[in-house]
């Protein structure tokens, strides 16, 4: 383990657009604008992405910065699907750092070229969608030649994409000296220290549908925390593992070998491995749907565990209650109905706990996300990460092309 941990720690100590020479410069800024959309108005639902790294295109603009910023929304698949167009985006830019922003409708052609070549000090411009252009996904170094050539730096903002080698994120960094933007720094600064210094005790809670989503991450983080705590669709697998009954609950049968595997881990680690004790199991997926209350191993046919018990909820709590360092990724059950949301919402209350309590805590990307801003307790939780699959490709200590290509201290 020695290697990861060494590779993770260099990590975050990548060289930052704070050590940038930025005055008269053109900065190309990959960011993460691939913003939630209305699916009748078109309109942004939610500006989080924009907000958040409007920190980084200021820091460039206040010293002498012109900034080129870039992304991608949605999945065009390499066509120009007017429903994927950035130019709300670049509307609501305009309104959040109080300037005009040009817009680059041909990403990289003549017209785009011109506006760039012509954009001064303290102007900020968008390019369309980048995955509009197919070489975007593919990592045509052709394409990622034709964004450098649009800039005399590249600066990434985008931790949610930092884990697929495309030629804004990845290709480009061989042609433009590389710099983390302040969003990607203080995400990858906060989840390495997490995972590599952290504050004892160091608590992993995983949840949400599929082990196998999350296989890595399970391993990874046995070594790393000092105990394990897992609930939602993925602790089924583990209760079959050991022998119990999960009536119809979701269940991946290939995941059986995996999950005895990391038991045995967890034994010779000696760690702490929480399985749920008994559940809510439900007649149907629904909201509405009749439920009872039964141990985690012995759910009958015809009923589903669709969140974790009352006593599994205290447990829980109570092993959250002391930790210090504490990393999250993923619901205790399905917290989109109310009726199965007291699980995630008792962990939620349990973090934020141990957060005014000195703890840092960390909620990674996508659904727990949600969860988390959904049952009001966002702001009391140290980080919420920007970005889902990415969060978890370094939770399991893997390399994110996106971060890999940065410059080093
Ligand atoms: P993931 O994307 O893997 O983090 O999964 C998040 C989803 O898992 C949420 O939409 C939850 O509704 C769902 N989920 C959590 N617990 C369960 C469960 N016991 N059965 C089915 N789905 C679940």
């Amino acid at each position: 383990m020695r290697g990861k941990d060494i590779y993770i720690s260099m990590e975050y100590r990548k060289k930052s657009v704070r050590s940038a020479d930025l005055m008269g410069k053109k900065v190309l800024l990959r960011c993460d604008f691939n913003v939630p959309l209305d699916k009748k108005t078109g309109a942004i639902t939610a500006d989080t992405r924009i907000t958040a790294t409007a920190p980084t295109i200021r820091f460039m603009l206040d010293r002498g910065a012109s900034v080129i910023t870039c992304s991608h929304l949605g999945k065009p698949k390499g066509n120009a699907d007017p429903s994927l167009s950035l130019t709300p985006v670049a509307a609501r830019l305009s309104d959040v750092i109080g300037s005009p922003v040009v817009f680059g409708s041909d990403i990289t052609g003549p017209e785009t070229r011109a506006k760039a070549a012509a954009l001064k000090p303290g102007q900020t411009m968008l390019l369309e969608n980048l995955r509009f252009d197919p070489r975007e996904e593919t990592n045509d170094p052709v394409f990622a030649k034709e964004l450098a050539d649009l800039a005399d730096i590249y600066v990434s903002d985008a931790f949610g994409t930092a884990h697929r080698a495309h030629a804004s994120t990845a290709g480009i960094a061989q042609f433009l000296p590389a710099y983390a933007g302040l969003l990607l720094e203080k995400e990858i600064s906060i989840m390495g220290k997490a995972l590599n210094e952290p504050k004892h005790p160091f608590v992993a809670i995983l949840g949400g549908a599929k082990v196998t989503d999350k296989i890595g991450v399970v391993s990874n983080l046995l070594e790393k925390a000092d105990a394990l705590i897992v609930g939602g669709g993925m602790a089924f697998p583990f209760i079959r593992a050991l022998g119990g009954s999960i009536g119809d609950s979701i269940f991946e049968g290939d995941s059986i070998d995996y999950c005895r595997s990391m038991i045995f881990k967890a034994a010779a680690l000696g760690k702490p491995f929480f399985l749920p004790v008994d559940a809510i199991a439900a007649a149907r997926f629904a909201a509405d749907s009749p439920f009872q209350i039964c141990r985690s191993d012995k759910i009958p046919d015809g009923y589903m565990g669709l969140d974790i018990g009352p006593d599994t909820q205290s447990r829980y709590h109570d092993a959250i209650a002391g930790a210090k360092t504490i990393i999250w990724n993923g619901p205790m059950g399905v917290f989109e109905f109310p009726a199965f949301a007291g699980g995630t919402a008792t962990v939620a209350e349990a973090v934020a706990n141990a957060t005014d309590s000195g703890a840092i805590s960390i909620v990674g990307g996508g659904d727990s996300a949600a969860a988390v801003e959904q049952l009001g307790f966002s702001f009391r939780i140290s980080h919420i990460s920007t970005g889902g699959g990415a969060a978890l490709e370094f939770l399991e200590g893997k390399e994110l092309p996106g971060i890999a290509c940065l410059l080093n201290k």
